[in-house]
């Protein structure tokens, strides 16, 4: 340690999909149940680094070995140091990080969090890298401390691991099969997170909608809504995500009957061929995946539906990918995460022939330009509209002048709005992160609307929430949120769209 009088420092990099930011928090809480404290962000001086790994993406392990070389030469210059290496990439290749980068002292699994603070005592004490890695999951991880990132928004896991086997994801061999906490604990989990000032929740698992399966419930999710709709302070519900395949008619019923269950849905099309969906092993076509969508429109007018898409699957043909555009164009998405299809060592697509770059990106950039002009179609269907927001911390004023901030809509789409002159972060009476803004939109853009009516004579609202509350007093260092001995002090970040980990090289969102 660098300096003995002080607790040990310490920093988690994520790499990778929303499971992994989730993961982090909890290895962040072990942490500081164990005794250390967070260094800053971006610190060069923490004693503990710990990498927590995606194995999905093509670049993740270059991503890995990347930061591991810098990590080196700091680890050289600063004896008493630890590293350590968790996540997918971890669970994958275990022992290999530590032939590739010997200075790391502790690779750990997706399975065995818990041992984080374990393993780095038993590296310092014997002097050895440890290495352990459990086949499957010993402990769920929402049930471990935790350090969250965010004030007024939480991530709630329902479920582990996935039971489907899309020929290119690694997910399944590296989370294993899903396993289904009981709704109970999930409410009292949800519950602490009110209490603790969160006034919005997502709910996540790789596949929500077969939630349930494991203990014989196949309504467990529909009912898990409803339950969600009946904590008092919980605003705004979200979930992330459901399996086409999967879908059934209770879910939207749920959604469209529960108030505090936000018009949105995240649902991964990955292709719009049957061809391919059959290729790709997800039992579900595409007129099944835009019944769901009609349903779900028929029942929230509004709700704000995004996607996943893979561009160049192998042996995907132009006459395939006319079928992505077909669906794409039907499905109307309000924006949609895209992908070109990369192998993944591992994966049964691994083996299949790719196709040409050159053909891929054409076809990517095809898919981009149709998406970008849907969603700024669907954008200006709200010039004019009257919106709530949860306002987002980090975001700030969108610029000096005209002294924007954000937040989301009921959708999720993103807004900047104007605060009266006077009302700004300067003014003191601007709204806090996580308070509740009523404004019109005044202008629209592809992937944000603009909200300038305060200063337009329109509806300007502000609404103060317990989260808010809680942001003021965090600032005033009079409160921690997190449980356990954590005492976090991050920004707060309601939630936007989030991908539980798919391949690709680029992805566009709002
Ligand atoms: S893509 Fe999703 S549903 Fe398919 S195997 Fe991976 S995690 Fe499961």
């Amino acid at each position: 340690m660098t300096d003995t009088t002080l607790a040990p420092t310490y920093v988690v990099r994520t790499l990778g999909c929303q499971m992994n930011v989730h993961d982090s928090e909890h290895m962040a809480g072990l942490l500081e149940g164990a005794g250390y404290t967070a260094a800053e962000p971006d610190a060069e001086t923490a004693d503990v680094v710990v990498i927590n790994t995606c194995a999905v993406r093509e670049n993740a392990a270059t991503r890995l070995y990347g930061n591991l070389g810098q990590l080196a030469s700091k680890k050289a210059a600063r004896p008493g140091m630890q590293i350590a290496v968790g996540g997918c990439l971890a669970q994958k290749d275990r022992g290999e990080i530590l032939d590739k980068a010997p200075w790391v002292d502790v690779v750990f699994g997706t399975h065995n969090i818990d041992v984080l603070p374990v393993l780095l005592e038993r590296a310092r004490h014997n002097a050895q890298a440890q290495v352990e890695i459990e086949e499957s999951l010993k402990v769920f991880p929402s049930t471990l401390p935790s350090k969250r990132d965010a004030i007024a928004s939480g991530w709630v896991s329902i479920s582990v691991g996935c039971n489907n086997t899309c020929t290119f994801c690694i997910v399944p061999s590296l989370r294993g099969k899903e396993r289904d906490r009981r709704p109970g604990e999930i409410l009292a989990e949800v519950e602490a997170l009110v209490a603790q000032g969160a006034v919005e929740v997502t709910l996540l698992g790789q596949n929500v909608n077969s939630y349930g399966v494991e203990f014989g419930d196949r309504g467990a999710f529909a009912k898990l809504l409803r339950a969600c709709g009946q904590i008092e302070g919980l605003e705004r519900v979200r979930f992330t995500s459901p399996h086409p395949a999967a879908f059934t008619d209770d879910v939207i019923e749920a959604m469209a009957e529960t108030p505090n269950v936000m018009p949105s849905l995240h649902m991964p099309l990955q292709s719009g061929s049957d061809r391919v969906l059959r290729a790709m092993r997800r039992s579900y076509r595409s007129e099944r995946f835009l019944g769901i969508i009609d349903r779900v429109r028929a029942a929230m007018p509004d709700a704000a539906i995004t996607t996943d898409i893979i561009v160049g699957f192998p042996g995907e043909t132009e006459e395939d990918f006319q079928e992505t555009l077909r669906v794409v164009e039907a499905a109307r998405f309000t924006s949609a995460f895209t992908f070109q299809y990369s192998p993944r060592p591992g994966t049964p697509a691994y083996e299949l022939e790719p196709l040409p770059k050159a053909v891929v990106q054409e076809r990517f950039e095809r898919l981009i330009a149709l998406q970008d002009r849907i969603t700024l179609e669907d954008s200006e269907r709200f010039a004019g509209r009257t919106v709530e927001l949860l306002v987002l911390d980090g975001h700030g004023r969108k610029d000096d002048a005209s002294a924007r901030m954000s937040g989301r809509e009921t959708g999720n789409r993103l807004v900047h709005f104007s605060v009266p002159a006077g009302d700004g972060a300067d003014g003191g009476g601007a709204p806090r992160p996580g308070d509740i803004v009523t404004v019109d939109v005044t202008k629209v853009a592809p992937y944000h609307l603009i909200a300038d009516s305060a200063l337009e004579g329109g509806t300007y609202a502000v609404r103060r929430t317990r989260a808010g509350d809680t942001w003021d007093a965090v600032q005033r260092g009079e409160h921690s949120h997190g449980d356990g001995d954590s005492c976090g002090t991050g920004p707060s970040t309601p939630a936007g769209p989030v991908g539980l980990g798919m391949p690709g090289l680029r992805r566009v969102d709002a």
